[in-house]
Parts: C-alpha cells; sequence; structure tokens
C-alpha cells in the first residue's frame, strides 16, 4: 500500500483505472495520485479540462477517460510524477507507456533501455520512442517507451545505461 511503502497497490489502482474499453480505445492517462495533498498543477496543465478536483486544491486529481486525448501534457506538470500515459491500442502485442523523467543520461529515442516495476525492479527492455520536453517543467521530460502489453500496467520508470554500458 501507498501508505506502508510508497508503492500504489493493485487494490488502490483498481478504482482509478480508465475502464477496459476506454484502455482498448488508445493512449489515456492514468494518474496514480490517491492522497489528499495540498497539489494542482495537472488539473491547469490539461488543455482539455480532463482533470478536476472535486472539492478543491486538496482533494484528489480525477480524470475523465472519455474526455482525455493521452496527449502527454500533463504528464511532466506533476511534481510527484504521478501521471502515465497508456497505449493499449499501439500494435498488436506492444503498448507503449509514457512516463516522466529526472535523471541522467537523457536517453535517446530509438534507444533500448530497462522498463521498471513501480518498486524499481526491472521487468523488461523498453525502446525509446520519444522524448518530449516542454519550456514550462524544464527539469521534467516525458518518455514514452515501447513494452510487451503485458507490462504497460506494470512500467513506471526506466534505467538507462551510462554511456557505453548495458541498460
Ligand atoms: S493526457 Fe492530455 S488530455 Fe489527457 S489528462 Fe493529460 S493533458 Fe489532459
Ligand atoms: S500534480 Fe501530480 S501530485 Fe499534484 S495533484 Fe496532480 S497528480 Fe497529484
Amino acid at each position: 500500500m501507498l501508505i506502508h511503502d510508497g508503492i500504489i497497490s493493485p487494490q488502490e489502482l483498481a478504482p482509478i483505472l480508465p475502464s477496459e474499453e476506454r484502455l482498448k480505445k488508445g493512449p489515456v492517462a492514468i494518474i496514480e495520485c490517491i492522497q489528499d495533498i495540498p497539489c494542482d498543477p495537472c488539473v491547469s496543465a490539461c488543455p482539455r479540462k480532463a482533470i478536476s478536483m472535486r472539492e478543491g486544491i486538496t482533494d484528489k486529481p480525477v480524470l475523465d477517460p472519455a474526455v482525455c486525448n493521452g496527449c502527454s501534457l500533463c504528464v511532466a506538470s506533476c511534481p510527484g510524477l504521478a501521471i502515465f500515459i497508456v497505449n493499449l491500442a499501439h500494435a498488436p502485442r506492444a503498448a507503449t507507456v509514457t512516463l516522466p523523467y529526472e535523471m541522467l543520461p537523457v536517453p535517446k529515442e530509438g534507444e533500448v533501455v530497462t522498463a521498471l516495476d513501480r518498486a524499481g525492479k526491472p521487468i523488461c527492455e523498453a525502446k525509446v520512442l520519444k522524448v518530449m520536453k516542454n519550456r514550462k517543467y524544464d527539469r521534467t521530460l516525458a518518455i514514452t517507451i515501447e513494452v510487451p502489453k503485458d507490462q504497460a500496467m506494470n512500467a513506471r520508470a526506466i534505467r538507462v545505461a551510462a554511456k557505453g554500458g548495458r541498460p
């Protein structure tokens, strides 16, 4: 559980996931932010107004998956690094995950990296498809990786090889 070990559990995740039907349609945000904290940059980062907070800034963000088009603009806005974009419709066997990244080295597009789960455990290889930089959030990149479809809900970070090394 998040409160005990800092890792969101499947039980905590279930109520905030978009429906399977929506997930199959294409990219959509998954906001893994389940605590009431005074924070809301994700709300104003979304140009489609797909994220809201019913009770104000200390409430949890709520996504309207029908309005979200998976554009990824909210990913780098979150200081908690809690927003991911999952696209299960990417390819028959592969999905994409767009995740926040604040480490060095910065991977190159096309590079193969190691995908990590929420606990930081390596789970599979991942190909970097896109590295997005938003001038407004210059410390945080939004990186899109391609992973096997069955790892789309597990891959939440990446490990990039130091120059010349293995990931
Ligand atoms: S992915 Fe785009 S449309 Fe969806 S919540 Fe984030 S900013 Fe809004
Ligand atoms: S910006 Fe991130 S941490 Fe802050 S409320 Fe939104 S999802 Fe939660």
